[in-house]
């Protein structure tokens, strides 16, 4: 619930209005996971609470800890649903990146989730809990996060096929008595759903938006990424060019692409990116490479770090900006693309640490 929401559901109670506050702040502010925490709350209060609402949905069925510190947390719905959220930190910040579908409808060939297919979509509330779960664990029990968190919808599912749980997510997120993670610490990535890239760039406090290519022309993307047969690259980047018109000063967008090994990686196919994006005029846009991350179950395997460097260099002697990004977490099955609810000790899993030793 939003903290209006909340009011409401409080006064229909018979309670007074400044309980919402204490609740929200007790469940965003404080991260507290049971309405038995609320210490301030009179007792017989916590006890009605618990009998009307439920506070916490998701459990932790395994945690697993990666090699560069990347942390992926494996949890279940009260419906036996799996959900998977992913801790990276950095330096200077730290990244949360959450699943907004158990599973994926998608039938992107070179990711793991798209396996699983679609289980549900997660409800507003179960997006919350990924992150406030994420953060207790990471920092302790509603203790201060040491700095800001950036939230990336990047995990499993597609984020704009569960538009509205999302959206109310992000605001409660935003909301300054609670998580206090505001629209601009956070970045959606979408594979392409075209009608709600129009509906996104109408939204007044949007967060950053990120969407995933991976092939410049429609025959190569056809076969990548199914959903381009649905809104082919014309719409997409028709769409996108809406979507720039409407950035403020200063800002800027993304177009992922997924680097596969003598697949969408060859100085053409980087030259053919570039021409795309001219053909849209589309001057505001940079490109994250992002290299492949393999499984045993994907057709597919990483470009050569020579190649990486080249396609990048291609694009930049073009004029377009592109950064590489570094896969994490890939010993654990954390990495983009990877989260299929695996579970680590499996035997596919052992084999995938032979990939990636071998990379
Ligand atoms: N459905 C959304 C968000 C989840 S995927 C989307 O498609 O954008 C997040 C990113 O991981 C996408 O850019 C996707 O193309 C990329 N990805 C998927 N599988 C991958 C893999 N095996 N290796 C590297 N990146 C992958």
């Amino acid at each position: 619930m939003t903290r209006g929401e909340l009011t409401t559901f409080v006064e229909a109670l018979g309670l007074p209005k400044y309980r919402a506050d204490q609740i929200f702040r007790g469940i965003h502010g404080r991260r507290l996971l049971g309405f038995d925490q609320m210490t301030d709350l009179p007792k017989a209060l916590r006890e009605q609470l618990d009998q009307a609402a439920l506070l916490s949905t998701l459990t932790v069925e395994s945690k697993y800890t990666s090699s560069d510190g990347t942390r992926r947390f494996l949890m279940k719905t009260t419906d036996g649903r799996p959900v998977e959220t992913v801790f990276i930190p950095t330096e200077n910040r730290d990244t949360i990146c959450f699943s907004s579908q158990s599973g994926c409808p998608l039938k992107c060939d070179f990711c793991l989730t798209a396996k699983l297919g679609l289980l549900r979509n997660l409800t507003a509330g179960e997006i919350v809990e990924q992150i406030i779960i994420v953060l207790n664990d990471v920092y302790g029990g509603g203790a201060e996060t040491p700095h800001g968190t950036n939230l990336v919808a990047m995990g499993a599912g597609e984020p704009f096929l569960n538009f509205e749980n999302l959206i109310k997510a992000l605001e409660i997120m935003s909301d300054e008595h609670g998580l206090f993670i505001v629209p601009g610490r956070v970045t959606v990535s979408t594979a392409g759903i075209v009608p709600k890239i129009y509906e996104f760039a109408k939204l007044e406090r949007r967060p950053n938006l990120a969407i995933s290519l991976s092939a410049a022309t429609d025959e190569l993307r056809d076969r990548l990424m199914p959903i381009n047969k649905r809104w082919d690259l014309d719409e997409l980047l028709t769409a996108a060019k809406t979507f720039e018109k409407t950035l403020k000063r200063g800002e800027r967008f993304t177009f992922e692409y997924v680097l596969l090994g003598g697949v969408n990686d060859s100085d053409e196919h980087a030259e053919q990116l570039v021409q795309l994006l001219q053909k849209y005029d589309l001057r505001r846009a940079k490109i994250n490479l992002i290299p492949h991350n393999p499984a045993e179950q994907l057709d597919y395997h990483p470009s050569t770090a020579e190649r990486v460097l080249a396609f990048k260099q291609t694009l930049e002697t073009l004029g377009v900006s592109a950064y590489v990004r570094t896969p994490r977490g890939r010993d654990i099955y954390a990495a983009c693309g990877q989260l299929a609810a695996k579970d680590v000790q499996s035997a596919s899993f052992s084999s995938l640490n032979a990939v990636n030793r071998a990379l």
